[in-house]
């Protein structure tokens, strides 16, 4: 049995404007996974799971005798950010909205599964994986921590992202980095506040937060080597005094950027000792905490040819590109990765506003490119005999 183009763009459209009226934070995906879990099943997959680490999905889908096994992978989460636009569907979740298009990527993976399990035409194990919690960088964490690797095998994992700015119809990745880690500080001064006219007798923190933020800027610049791409952005700079009160208290909050554990374990490494310096010359007390929100997502170079061979055959060779140089936003699809070799690759969303931003909206036009993506990197992997 084969499926007609037009049916399943008309089905993609449907499910995509409904997921993204009803959008749910990360690991509130409950009305999301049920209806994720329904449609494979109305698909017939042989095994659909729901609640993997929390309401995370996993389908099943197999043809012939092959042993072999490959994940595709979705997100399903939405974002606390109030909807400005005025699409029909609009949220109807009042303060939540699919500003990232996962509600694409949820109807691009369905549409896969519903062509793979009408169409065939591999020899194996396709496993759909619809994560939640994709923004908190905690859901593939989760889904892993619930045996997901265990208890539904596979060998190689892809996903896709939408990417405003990238014409609809087109598709870009790279192999090696391509995606940043992402780790958060949270540094605290503490010294005795005091009457804005006598500085002398107290231990006031706000001065000595602002050299702080300014000895950070020195980490990437004359700490890191110049080869290395890193970020480090102070965000937030907050304190406890008021017009006429000296702060006892100051809070520097901030995010860190790089490509390689080794990097990332600098940058902590060189925080603390600025921070330990700038402290005692001010004498401040100081306490840093630094986690470790997402790790870098690396693709690999094999798996990543054939993704770009697929996107070649799909989308015609002027339609596919291998960008320049990794990108300093963070993805939890590499988590999967620390596990299996995989690709992860933007499919274009027109000029659509940037992701995150009230105004964002995933197109529509692109659900059948993700979604006949998802399909053939399947029988290119597990070929049919
Ligand atoms: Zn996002
Ligand atoms: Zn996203």
């Amino acid at each position: 049995m084969t499926i007609d183009h037009e049916t399943l763009v008309q089905d993609m459209t449907a499910w995509r404007r409904g997921l993204h009226a009803h959008p749910e934070f990360g690991f509130e995906e409950q009305r999301t996974s049920a209806f994720v879990a329904a449609k494979l099943r109305e698909f017939g997959l042989d095994e659909v799971v729901a609640g993997v680490g929390g309401t995370g999905v996993v389908g099943t889908l197999k043809r012939g005798g092959g042993n072999r096994a490959i994940a595709l992978r979705a997100d399903m989460d939405a974002l606390r950010i109030a909807e400005q636009g005025e699409a029909p569907y609009r949220s109807q979740n009042a303060g939540v909205m699919h500003a990232c298009g996962h509600d694409g990527h949820t109807a691009m993976l369905l549409g896969a599964a519903k062509l793979l399990a009408a169409a065939g035409g591999f020899n194996g194990t396709v496993r759909f994986i619809f994560q939640p919690a994709e923004e908190w960088g905690r859901g593939a964490l989760a889904m892993l921590d619930d045996g997901v690797m265990e208890r539904f095998p596979f060998e190689e994992i892809y996903g896709l992202h939408n990417a405003p700015g990238l014409a609809i119809g087109q598709f870009q990745t790279r192999p090696g980095a391509i995606m940043s880690a992402e780790d958060n500080f949270e540094i605290v001064l503490r010294g005795v506040g005091g009457h804005a006219a006598r500085p002398h007798v107290g231990k006031e923190t706000l001065v000595a937060a602002c050299a702080l933020v300014m000895g950070l800027q020195t980490i990437v610049s004359r700490r890191l080597s110049p080869a290395e791409i890193a970020v480090v952005s102070v965000t937030e700079l907050i304190t406890d005094g008021t017009r006429n009160a000296l702060p006892g208290e100051a809070r520097i909050l901030g995010d860190a950027r790089s490509f390689s554990p080794a990097v990332s374990a600098d940058i902590e490494q060189q925080m603390r000792v600025i921070t330990d310096g700038i402290a005692r010359a001010y004498n401040v007390e100081q306490t840093v905490s630094y986690t470790r929100e997402f790790v870098p997502l690396f693709n690999d170079p094999a798996l990543t040819r054939e993704a770009l061979g697929v996107a070649q055959d799909l989308f015609g060779a002027g339609n596919v590109s291998v960008a320049p140089e990794p990108f300093t936003g963070s993805e939890d699809f590499a988590r999967f990765l620390d596990h299996v070799p995989g690709c992860f690759a933007f499919l274009g969303n027109g000029d659509s506003a940037p992701l995150h931003n009230p105004h964002y909206d995933f197109d529509d036009a692109g659900l059948i490119h993700g979604a006949r993506f998802h399909a053939e990197i399947v029988r290119r992997r597990l070929p049919a005999a």
